[in-house]
């Protein structure tokens, strides 16, 4: 009786004693705002980022999945990090298949014969070795087709001539994208034999936009490709004459064995809580065509750049994890494999965010934390003010790679860039490092250094 007495006096004690230091400890440090500050000016005057992403482009240059630059690009994500310092580098495996482009080519064959220029859609199987040939069905959107009559596009090439639309906030995407990620299998449902979309991109180049399409089990696959947008407008004014007309499409990919390809990770180990981790990144691998500047080698040059400045300030104190995800483009690969690596030590990522946006401004901050926690993202805002950055109402998703982890309950910020520039050049060839405006790169990076060491160094939770 008296021991357990004692025992609960304790307890009680214990518990006071905790509460009161999670009250002190809610507070972002004085010292740890006035670096954060510090390194929002040395960022801006910083062009590590941007020599790190000339570095990735040039290098490597493209690097789609399973191929052999995307094994150099691993070796140079592991280099680069022991490079700049980093305590700890490793890379951990993530199976994945590998698809290759040979040839693509589209042209109309009546009522007015003429090439167009098409990029085949990732993951497309091919058509017959001498292309195969068609009557066209234009539907208007995704929905359309989804909702004709079945049988309505029987052995006919089905063309989606949904434009996506030029918004700040890149929600276009969300509307038009679809058409690529299902349209394949949908043409397929009704009885088409190929797919032709209008490119997912707002410029108005003959450069298409390539991207994953996906099938269905049990779905024939039928070979997808997108036409760039000037090639599609042609194609509508071709179609609005009303007159029958007939399509040649070749498309030829490969389909190699499975491969292995690597997250590559690297850490500024934590000077008071090691073991708690400030998770950061962006995607290693890149579509074939350009040299995936702004997708994603800049989210690469970003995040590796805000590490190694808060690193060079003073050791941060819970540890900064920065993952270079493998094979994002053909599947989340890289992003889904770190959720199953990592599940036992989620509680231990305190937070995270990942840079694939391109290398536009940050124009605002999200969030997915406790409410409690709330005053620590108001903290990075004020910082963060000068920039430009303004609040998000979003909830922060973790991006495509991170989002696996943050549907299992890892907090999470977002660093919404500026997509206006990012959709006329995403998965085309022009995704090239001249597209980069050092100013707006060197912004991200005042921005990440913000949130990342304001994360690191206060002593509270998210969640
Ligand atoms: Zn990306
Ligand atoms: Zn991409």
């Amino acid at each position: 009786m008296k021991k357990q007495f004692w025992t609960s006096i304790l307890g009680l004690a214990l518990a006071t004693l905790s509460l009161s230091s999670n009250a002190v400890s809610q507070e972002v440090p004085e010292l740890t705002l006035q670096q954060a500050e510090q390194l929002r000016e040395q960022a801006l005057e910083s062009t590590l980022a941007l020599d790190i992403t000339a570095s990735l482009t040039t290098e490597v240059g493209a690097r789609l999945p399973g191929t052999d630059a995307d094994k150099k690009a691993v070796e140079w994500g592991m280099a680069k990090l022991q490079s700049l310092g980093f305590d700890k580098v490793w890379k951990e495996p993530v199976s994945i298949p590998v698809w290759l482009r040979l040839h693509e080519s589209a042209e109309v064959i009546a009522p007015f014969p003429q090439n167009l220029i098409i990029s085949a859609l990732g993951g497309s199987v091919s058509t017959p070795k001498n292309g195969l040939e068609a009557e066209i069905i234009h539907f208007d959107s995704i929905e359309a087709l989804e909702s004709s009559a079945d049988g309505s596009a029987n052995n006919k090439i089905v063309y989606i001539s949904k434009r996506m639309e030029k918004h700040s906030s890149g929600r276009g995407y969300g509307d038009a994208g679809p058409a690529r990620f299902r349209g394949a299998a949908s043409a397929a449902k009704k009885g088409a034999i190929g797919l032709v979309i209008r490119s997912i991109g707002t410029d108005s180049q003959r450069s298409p936009h390539t991207g994953v399409t996906s099938y269905e089990d049990g779905v024939t696959k039928i070979p997808a490709a997108a036409l760039s947008n000037p090639d599609a407008d042609q194609l509508d004014r071709i179609l609005a004459h009303n007159k029958t007309t007939t399509m040649r499409l070749n498309i030829q990919t490969e389909v190699l064995p499975d491969a292995t390809t690597y997250n590559v990770i690297g850490e500024i180990t934590g000077s008071e809580r090691p073991d708690e981790i400030v998770a950061i990144g962006g995607h290693l691998d890149s579509w074939d065509q350009g040299t995936g500047a702004v997708d994603d080698a800049s989210g690469i040059g970003i995040t590796v750049a805000a590490a190694k400045l808060i690193a060079q300030q003073q050791r941060p104190k819970r540890t900064i994890r920065v993952v270079m995800f493998g094979a994002e483009e053909i599947g989340v690969f890289g992003g889904k494999q770190y959720a199953l690596d990592h599940a036992d030590e989620l509680a231990k990522h305190i937070i995270g965010a990942e840079s694939d946006g391109g290398a536009g401004k940050v124009l605002a901050l999200s969030s997915s934390v406790s409410h409690e926690s709330l005053h620590v993202v108001d903290e990075m805002l004020k910082l963060m003010a000068p920039l430009g950055v303004v609040r998000s109402s979003a909830k922060a998703t973790g991006s495509a790679d991170f989002g696996p982890m943050v549907r299992a309950g890892m907090p999470a910020v977002g660093l919404v860039q500026d997509f206006t520039p990012y959709f006329d050049i995403h998965h085309t060839p022009d995704d090239t490092f001249d597209k980069i405006v050092p100013e707006e790169l060197a912004q991200n990076v005042a921005a990440w250094v913000i949130f990342v060491k304001l994360a690191a160094d206060w002593p509270g939770r998210f969640n």
